[in-house]
């Protein structure tokens, strides 16, 4: 069962998160790194921000997972949400992959003992038609 309900809104990737999303779909979470510098970015783009090179590389998200900020939502953005109130939306980043953080949910946990640097693991929800979104949960 998908962590929101049936109804909201799915994934549309764009021109620059095509890929990102692909993999996701093989529930593979990559981050996009320039494959003549090897910087890594995230959100994707075309170019990367250190040598401006447009040549890409795919890495898999590796080492430990940590919560580096988060808020608590109270208040429903969309009336599909309303359900799962209040629910964390964190800012999740690898420290053996610097540069890069993710924006997710924290879940399996009260909103009130989510704590910044508290360790994380991955989970893949399934929310249909063949996507799946990287979500949180303490490890
Ligand atoms: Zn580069």
């Amino acid at each position: 069962m998908a962590y929101f309900p049936a109804d909201m809104p799915g994934v549309e990737p764009d021109f620059d998160d095509r890929e990102f999303w692909a993999f996701c779909g093989q529930r593979s979470l990559r981050f996009q790194a320039c494959a003549k510098c090897g910087t890594l970015r995230h959100p994707p783009g075309p170019l990367c921000p250190k040598c401006l090179s447009s040549e890409v590389e795919w890495k898999e998200a590796h080492g430990e997972a940590v919560l580096y900020s988060f808020t608590v939502v109270h208040h429903a953005s969309h009336a599909v949400v309303a359900a799962n109130l209040p629910y964390v939306v964190g800012l999740v980043e690898f420290p053996a992959m610097s540069g890069v953080r993710l924006v997710s949910n924290v879940t399996d946990i009260e909103p009130g003992r989510v704590r910044i640097g508290m360790p994380l693991e991955l989970w893949w929800d399934d929310i249909g038609q063949g996507q799946f979104v990287p979500r949180f949960r303490p490890k």
